[in-house]
């Protein structure tokens, strides 16, 4: 249905009423910046570092890191990007961030845990990301892979302003930080929520084990009812409150996401043209409408009929 509209021009994302909702791209490298912006985006609103160095034996060096980060933001003149910090563990090992053998991966030493125990390592990667920041009109944002609280989000704020990184906030992708949304939105300028880690870490269901794949919905009503929070806290703070997750690109749910408050949604490039069809279909008290619809469903198939109707 969203496919015949998606032939329409580009333009920037918005509702039928005019209610802007910026349409971002999750990249991997900076060369698939091009591609992206030929696809209507406009800016970055998800760049996984930890793709470039995937293959590294030791860590980037600061000028190593500042070449790549450079490419990224001189791409972007003007317009938002989102970079995130090494998001190393799990599914996504780095050798030189994570050394011990762990039983559960996904619930160790990952992302924002495992770059405090080497943090000369994220102060190196937050000075490149200073540097490119430094030598291009980009407006970079920087954000931290799964914080659990208020504590780990000031403190990885604290480092980005000591460093001089303008925009410092945090991803949600752990429950307990939707949980405490309000007080994370104190310190930092922005929550970017990761829709797949935070279903997989509501539901309790490994995202990389096919035997519980069905839990990995994040139509639930529970995964919704966190975002809601976290949409509220937006906006009582006043600040943007993305999503990056996989959830952004699935039309419906991103009227829903809109509707519970999200500002910017941010997915692979080659779902913007029918996310950006499919919100033009509704106004933001649709949204809004559909939204509470869908928080009311009892299971997630239950939630993704009531809130696509
Ligand atoms: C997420 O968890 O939704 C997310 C965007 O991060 P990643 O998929 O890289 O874990
Ligand atoms: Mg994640």
């Amino acid at each position: 249905e969203w496919l015949e509209a998606s032939n329409a021009p580009i333009t920037d994302g918005a509702l039928k009423d005019g209610h802007k909702v910026p349409l971002l791209a999750n990249l991997g490298s900076p060369k698939e910046a091009a591609g992206a912006i030929a696809l209507g985006a406009e800016g970055v609103g998800l760049f996984r570092t930890e793709f470039l160095f995937l293959d590294s034996a030791t860590a980037p060096t600061v000028a190593e890191q500042e070449v790549q980060y450079t490419e990224l933001l001189e791409a972007f003149p003007g317009k938002k990007v989102v970079v995130r910090a090494l998001d190393a563990g799990a599914d996504k090992p780095l050798s030189f961030l994570n050394e011990a053998h762990e039983e559960n991966p996904a619930l160790g030493l990952r992302g924002i845990r495992a770059l405090r125990v080497k943090e000369n390592i994220l102060r190196d990667q937050l000075t490149a990301l200073v540097n490119a920041q430094n030598k291009t009109e980009a407006d970079l944002w920087v954000m931290a892979p799964m914080v659990a609280d208020a504590e780990e989000t000031d403190y990885f704020v604290g480092l980005c302003r000591e460093l001089g990184l303008r925009v410092p906030g945090v991803m949600a992708e752990v429950p307990s930080l939707a949980l405490v949304a309000d007080q994370v939105l104190e310190t930092a300028d922005f929550v970017s929520i990761g829709t797949n880690d935070l279903t997989q870490y509501t539901m309790a269901a490994d995202r990389m084990l096919g035997t519980v794949g069905s839990y990995q919905d994040p139509w639930h009503p529970a995964v919704l009812r966190l975002i809601k929070q976290l949409g509220d806290a937006g906006i009582a703070s006043g600040k943007p409150v993305g999503v990056c997750g996989e959830a952004a690109a699935d039309p419906n749910l991103a009227i829903v996401l809109v509707g519970l408050g999200v500002t910017t949604l941010s997915m692979t490039p080659a779902a913007l043209a029918e996310v950006r069809a499919a919100l033009l279909t509704v106004t933001l008290d649709e949204a809004k409408a559909r939204a509470a619809r869908a928080l009311n469903g009892r299971t997630a198939a239950e939630a993704r009929k009531l809130g696509s109707e």
